[in-house]
């Protein structure tokens, strides 16, 4: 039960009861129930069910080290449903945008820091996914990471290089052997000091995009070393600064040469910035989920605050905002679902309307999740800032959003370069 998580008591029993992940997923179910595909909706009460046994299992405070979970949670197959999986003998069903999104719901419902870490890994499944050319390091990484044996992290981001992410500093030499060495250093990585497994972007010349390579390397390799930063709003989600010194990789593990670092960087932002769209969404969803059981319950001068205008009408403006971000959501991994589906790949023009659609959704949704967690927060009183419910772990992560997968202004910059062009069709 939720109420586990605190220290100290500050919610009455009753209530506690009431916020239970069971009742929360059930309000979440009672939204999506009408609107869902049979298979998803059957897919989405399939996840809530294992997560609501693990918690009764272990009697989860919601305060432990999640990364202890993940091996268990890959056994069930919750790490990612982007794809089937059948180039690893594996069969997921359902699969797709559709299934990682209700994958995300179920997940981040039991634990937002959680849905984040994982979130992570599936960063790193993705890239190799398109360029593993069935070398059988990369299918023995991949399958790792997809069961949840092993932790993956993304490493793009720089001490000196955040939103230009193209102009890198960390080099790559090729050797004659066609091994690389990689020397420099990234920050910000999320699962960086605790990834079994890292993808790394890197450029033979020093901010030169063009010479951009991309890696899969082991991080018990020699070379290889990682620090674990503080991010106090997700405290328990560890974030790394890595270093690398001639850290050397051998020919199998280099998913794209000298000049091709930079397209495969970008083949992966779109599916990148839906999956945070997911987290994002997911987040709001759950914040609602304890206003709205709080605020039916707690009275104040002998009535349930929900009754009093000043509660119910700003959670009715929460509630109708993520529904309609559910409802745009819910589109678009429809469309890709059913592209996929019919033509096994996206089209070059469909992808490219994709950018600024997915930069659209991130924005928004980021957006969205900062003000919605905040507002049940707020709503919720003194419980809303306590620490017995998940509340303050939502008021915490939903403050990054804007930040990570290209900053509020990036995802800005991104769609005024769309209508630029959209203008220029006229
Ligand atoms: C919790 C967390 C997890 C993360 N996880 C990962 C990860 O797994 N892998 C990874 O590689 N990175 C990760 N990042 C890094 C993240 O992607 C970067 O923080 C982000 O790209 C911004 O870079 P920066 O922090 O250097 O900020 P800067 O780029 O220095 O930006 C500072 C400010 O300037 C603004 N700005 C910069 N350029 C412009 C411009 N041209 N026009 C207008 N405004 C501009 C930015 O929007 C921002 O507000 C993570 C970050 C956080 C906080």
């Amino acid at each position: 039960m939720v109420g586990k998580k605190g220290k100290v008591q500050c919610i009455e029993d009753s209530i506690l009861e009431k916020l239970s992940l069971k009742n929360r997923y059930k309000f979440l179910n009672t939204n999506l129930m009408s609107i869902l595909k049979p298979e998803h909706f059957s897919f989405l009460r399939k996840s809530q069910k294992f997560f609501i046994r693990f918690e009764e299992k272990y009697n989860i405070t919601h305060n432990e080290d999640f990364y202890d979970w993940i091996p268990e949670i890959g056994k069930e197959g919750l790490i990612t449903r982007v794809h089937n999986f059948d180039d690893l003998g594996l069969n997921f069903e359902p699969f797709g945008m559709t299934a990682e999104f209700m994958r995300m719901l179920a997940t981040d419902f039991f634990d937002p820091q959680l849905a984040m870490g994982m979130g992570a890994t599936v960063l790193v499944i993705n890239p190799i996914m398109l360029h593993h050319e069935d070398v059988d390091e990369r299918l023995k990484a991949l399958k790792e990471m997809v069961m949840g044996e092993k932790i993956g992290c993304l490493c793009i981001t720089e001490p000196e290089r955040g939103s230009d992410a193209v102009h890198m500093l960390t080099t790559c030499d090729e050797q004659d052997d066609g091994s690389y060495l990689i020397n420099g250093v990234k920050i910000y990585q999320t699962n960086g000091s605790r990834a079994d497994w890292a993808v790394i972007y890197a450029v033979a010349e020093k901010n030169n995009g063009n010479t951009m390579a991309q890696f899969l390397v082991d991080t018990s390799w020699e070379g290889w070393e990682a620090e674990r930063l503080n991010i106090p709003w997700t405290p328990r989600m560890h974030v790394g600064k890595e270093t690398f010194t001639n850290l050397k990789v051998p020919p199998e593990y280099v998913l794209g040469p000298t000049g091709q670092g930079r397209s495969h960087l970008f083949e992966g932002l779109n599916l990148e910035r839906l999956g945070i769209v997911f987290l994002n969404v997911a987040e709001a969803w759950n914040a609602l989920s304890h206003a709205v059981i709080y605020a039916n319950m707690r009275k104040q001068f002998d009535q349930e605050i929900l009754k009093f205008q000043g509660v119910g009408f700003p959670l009715s403006d929460q509630w109708a905002q993520t529904m309609s971000l559910t409802l745009a959501t819910l589109h678009i991994c429809q469309i890709i679902d059913d592209k996929l589906e019919k033509l096994g790949t996206l089209p070059k023009e469909f992808n490219l309307t994709l950018v600024a659609t997915a930069s659209q959704l991130k924005s928004q949704s980021a957006k969205l999740s900062e003000r919605v967690c905040y507002e049940c927060a707020n709503l919720m009183g003194g419980a809303g800032a306590c620490d017995n419910t998940l509340m303050h772990d939502l008021l915490g992560i939903s403050r990054i959003q804007e930040m990570g997968g290209g900053t509020r202004q990036i995802q800005q910059y991104i769609m005024s370069l769309a209508l630029r062009r959209l203008f220029k069709l006229l």
